[in-house]
C-alpha cells in the first residue's frame, strides 16, 4: 500500500505552517522570534511562551513506556482532535466516504458532516459484532476512513484483535482503531502492530482510564510516514503547556492508574450483578469498559426518574440496536450506591 496514494492532493502539496518555536533548535536565552509577551502575564505562573508544538518531552515518554519511537506517536487536543485530522488529511469532501459500524461513538458522524464527508454505515449485528459482510458491501472505492472503536462505545464489548486485523489486511483505506477504552478491556492493544499494517491508526486517551479529560489529550498511534502527514496538517501549538506539563506529571504515576482502573472493573462488576436483580432490567450487556449498556423496559422514564433523583446517564434509546438502552458509567462505589438506591425506589 502507497500511503501518499490516499492522501488529499492539496495535503501532499501543503507547505506547513513554520512556528517560531518550531525553526529554533539550538539554546538561546533571549527569546525574541514569537511575539510571545517577554514581560509576563497576571498569573503567578508564567505562561507567556507557546509550548512545544510537537510536545517531544511527552512523546519521548510514552515511547519508551510502549517501546515505539517518538515519531509514531501523535498528541492532540483529545482523540477528537486526531479523529477530526484524519478526515481532513484523506477525504476529499463532497467525494469521499468513511465507513463506521453503528452503534458507535458519534464524534465519527459529526467530525465526517463537519468536512463534508458522506457516511456509509454498516451496522453491528445484533450481538454487536462486526458484519463483515455489510462491511464489504460497503466500501468502494471512494471509501478513506473505516473506523472501529473496541471497546465500542456504547455497546461496551471489544472486537478481537484478528477480526480488526483482518480488516486492516483486506480494505483498501485507512483503519482506525479507537482504543479509548483499552485499559478496562481484556483485549490486548493493538499498538504493536502499527508496523505491520501501514493503513493502521491506533486512537488513546487521557481522558478515561488516566482521569485527565479535563486537560483534553489525546494520542494516534500509527507508523512514522502516518504521524507525519497528522503533524503537518495539525494547528501549531495544540497541547497547552498546562496540559503538557500535568501529562508529565501523570506519567510519572502510571501505578495510580492501574489502581484506579483495577478498583474501576470491580466496581463494575459488582454494579452488573446488582443491575441484573431489578426486574425492568432486561439486559445488561457483557462489557470491557468502564461503562455499562442496559436495556430496560421504559428506559426513557427510568431515564427522566434518574434525572429527577439528580443522577444523569446516558439516554441511548434512541440510537440504532440500543432502543430501550441507558448507558451508566461506573462510578465511585458511593455514587454506585446512590443510583442502585435511587433505582430500588422504582
Ligand atoms: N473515542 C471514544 C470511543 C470516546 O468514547 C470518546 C469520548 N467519549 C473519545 C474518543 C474522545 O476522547 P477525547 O476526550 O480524547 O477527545
Amino acid at each position: 500500500m502507497n500511503l501518499q496514494n490516499l492522501v488529499r492532493k492539496n495535503i501532499r502539496r501543503l507547505v506547513p505552517y513554520s512556528s517560531a518555536r518550531k525553526e529554533f533548535a539550538g539554546t538561546a536565552e533571549i527569546f525574541l522570534d514569537a511575539n510571545e509577551n517577554s514581560f509576563g502575564s497576571p498569573l503567578s505562573i508564567n505562561y507567556n511562551r507557546y509550548p512545544d508544538p510537537l510536545q517531544m518531552e511527552i512523546k519521548e515518554r510514552i515511547a519508551k513506556i510502549n517501546n515505539l519511537k517518538s515519531s509514531e506517536i501523535f498528541i492532540g487536543n483529545g482523540s477528537d482532535e486526531a479523529i477530526d485530522l484524519l478526515f481532513r488529511i484523506f477525504c476529499r469532501p463532497a467525494k469521499d466516504n468513511t465507513l463506521i459500524c453503528p452503534p458507535t461513538y458519534g464524534m465519527y458522524e459529526v467530525s465526517a458532516e463537519i468536512n463534508d464527508v458522506q457516511v456509509k454505515r454498516a451496522n453491528l449485528t445484533k450481538n454487536f459484532r462486526l458484519d463483515f459482510q455489510a462491511i464489504e458491501n460497503a466500501v468502494n472505492e471512494n471509501t478513506k476512513l473505516l473506523f472501529v472503536c473496541s471497546p465500542n462505545n456504547p455497546t461496551g464489548n471489544s472486537f478481537q484483535r484478528e477480526e480488526i486485523l483482518n480488516l486492516a489486511k483486506n480494505f483498501g483505506g485507512i483503519v482506525v482503531v479507537d482504543e479509548a477504552y483499552i485499559h478496562f478491556s481484556s483485549e490486548k492493544s493493538l499498538l504493536d502492530e502499527i508496523n505491520n499494517f501501514p493503513n493502521l491508526v491506533v486512537l488513546q486517551t487521557f481522558s478515561k482510564a488516566w482521569g485527565l479529560a479535563g486537560l483534553r489529550v489525546g494520542l494516534a498511534f500509527a507508523n512514522e510516514e502516518m504521524i507525519a502527514l497528522f503533524n503537518k496538517v495539525k494547528p501549531p501549538y495544540n497541547v497547552s503547556q498546562i496540559a503538557q506539563e500535568a501529562i508529565l506529571a501523570a506519567l510519572e504515576n502510571r501505578e495510580t492508574v492501574e489502581k484506579t482502573v483495577a478498583a474501576i472493573i470491580s466496581e463494575r462488576e459488582k454494579l452488573v450483578k446488582k443491575l441484573k436483580l431489578f426486574s425492568f432490567v432486561q439486559m445488561v450487556y457483557p462489557t470491557d469498559a468502564n461503562f455499562v449498556l442496559v436495556k430496560m423496559s421504559a428506559a426513557n422514564s427510568i431515564y427522566k426518574f434518574l434525572l429527577d433523583e439528580k443522577i444523569v446517564v446516558r439516554n441511548r434509546n434512541s440510537v440504532e440496536l440500543c432502543k430501550d438502552c441507558l448507558r451508566i458509567t461506573v462510578g465511585t462505589p458511593e455514587e454506585n450506591k446512590i443510583l442502585l438506591e435511587a433505582l430500588e425506589k422504582l
